[in-house]
């Protein structure tokens, strides 16, 4: 109802809250927001994640409140609905950019009308996608910090969040938001910016080494303005490369010098890295990704499809969205797969082929993999256990049967061995054995048992499928 249209006053209150806030706070916290709707009582405000949820109530939640209130002159409470979203291009600055052209675009300063459908772009740089923008990436609460921090980055370079790391397991976005950062500075300025996987920066590296041009090697990384490393844990035990990254590194940093690395694990987890090089990267922003959630799953599938000439019914995006889980690359793949095998056949996309073309996908035990981690959860949580009880040594009655009970549902629904299962609960696969028979006996004295291991994976469904 337009009487309770109050977005005015939304776009009002985040004005003054950015002068309030500074620019760079304001980036991390509010760009993300969106007006929804409001009612006599109520605003209602689009947030991409419940971690941003939680984050903004309880730091912003009053003052948006106040600011609110001192426009508007009522009593409004904010509301935060929890919507995942692709993520919009964080201000206008590539818009911008698309007017200038680069100093070695071929056409600059020719005269020449623009290209007849586009206007006249800064070309692309050499190392990046172009698809690796953050417009194609999709936030859910898996990636919001890291993705946040890589758009206040990419607005200014060098400042915040210097140096910045970014890790996790792999087809989780890392590339793809380096990369993000990467173009959005190539649209956006006249900043010199590197991107190279630390691979081709040990094989750069090698190569200077034998040709005796050291010298050209340390000033090409030494006089950018970005530099982005993909991959360093590549870098461990190499340790001719590691000392000369050092030293880049200082050289950068002293020079207010945008960093960011990327890493498969945790900083600390890497070995046969130099004590000294160690220490600069605990130094990092260190930030990691996580495997997205199924809404922000179904998104990311959204979002692929968008642009191409292609029917996915909703069904089919619910139907992968549930059942691929173990990372953004997989899930692509699965769809892609679809794809182009529909194509092929020339037949509609159904939810039909979908289930037989992707069956393997589905129960692959990597998809399951997921689950063991659930089932722990799961039957932890309903023993009043926490999951780390299960794996413990502790041999109580009240924690055996429990931790023989998931062993015995892990045995049943997934397609793991007992020596993976054995795995997940820190003991081999003779204890799994022996967990299995042991549950089997019970169940043949106590019926009631069937009924509480029906109940228990009716959860783990239920769990799996919202996670
Ligand atoms: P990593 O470097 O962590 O192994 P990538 O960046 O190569 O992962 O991502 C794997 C694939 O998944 C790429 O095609 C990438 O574009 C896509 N992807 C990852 N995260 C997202 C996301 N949040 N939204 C959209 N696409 C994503
Ligand atoms: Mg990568």
């Amino acid at each position: 109802m337009a009487e309770w249209d109050y977005e005015v006053f939304w776009k009002e209150t985040l004005k003054q809250i950015r002068q309030d806030l500074g620019e760079e706070e304001f980036s991390v916290w509010f760009n993300t927001l969106d007006y929804i709707r409001a009612d006599e009582n109520s605003v209602s405000i689009a947030v991409p994640s419940s971690f941003y949820r939680d984050q903004i109530k309880l730091r912003y939640q009053n003052h948006i409140e106040m600011t609110l209130r001192g426009l508007t002159g009522k009593d409004l409470s904010v509301l935060f609905e929890v919507i995942p979203r692709k993520m919009t291009e964080p201000g206008p600055v590539p818009g911008e950019a698309a007017e200038k052209t680069a100093p070695d675009s071929p056409k600059n300063g020719s005269g020449l009308a623009p290209a007849p459908q586009k206007p006249e772009k800064k070309a692309r740089h050499h190392q990046l996608r172009e698809d690796y923008t953050f417009d194609n990436y999709v936030i859910g609460e898996n990636n919001n910090f890291a993705a946040n921090a890589a758009i206040a980055i990419s607005r200014n370079p060098g400042t915040a969040y210097n140096p910045y790391l970014i890790y996790g397991g792999v087809g989780l976005g890392k590339t793809h938001l380096m990369q993000a950062i990467g173009n959005y500075i190539h649209a956006s300025s006249d900043n010199k910016i590197i991107y190279i996987t630390a691979e081709n920066f040990l094989n750069e590296f090698l190569q200077a080494l034998k040709e005796n041009k050291m010298n050209v090697f340390k000033n090409k990384f030494r006089y950018t303005d970005v530099l982005l490393i993909d991959d360093i844990h590549f870098f461990q035990e190499k340790v001719q490369v590691q000392e000369e990254l050092f030293h880049t590194f200082n050289t950068l940093l002293d020079a207010k010098k945008q960093l960011a690395f990327t890493c498969d694990r945790p900083v600390s987890e890497l070995k046969k890295i130099s004590e000294r090089l160690m220490s600069r990267f605990e130094q990092c922003l260190k930030v990691d990704l996580q495997p997205p959630k199924y809404e922000t799953r179904c998104a990311i599938l959204k979002t692929a499809i968008e642009g191409q000439e292609i029917q996915v019914p909703g069904e089919v995006i619910d139907l992968i969205g549930k059942n691929v889980s173990t990372n953004v690359r997989d899930l692509i793949s699965a769809l892609n797969k679809l794809i182009a095998y529909t194509r092929l056949m020339g037949q509609p996309i159904t939810v039909e082929i979908t289930q037989q073309l992707l069956r393997d996908v589905f129960a692959s035990p990597r998809q399951a993999n997921m689950s063991l981690d659930h089932i722990q959860r799961v039957v932890a949580e309903y023993f009043s256990l926490s999951p780390n009880d299960l794996k413990g040594k502790k041999r109580t009655q009240n924690i055996v049967f429990p931790r023989q009970l998931s062993m015995y549902i892990a045995r049943e629904i997934t397609e793991y061995s007992t020596t993976e299962i054995g795995q997940a609960f820190i003991r081999d696969h003779t204890t799994v054995m022996h967990a299995c028979k042991n549950i089997e006996e019970r169940i043949r004295s106590d019926p009631t048992l069937e009924s509480t291991i029906e109940t228990l994976k009716r959860m783990i469904k239920e769990y799996s499928a919202k996670s």
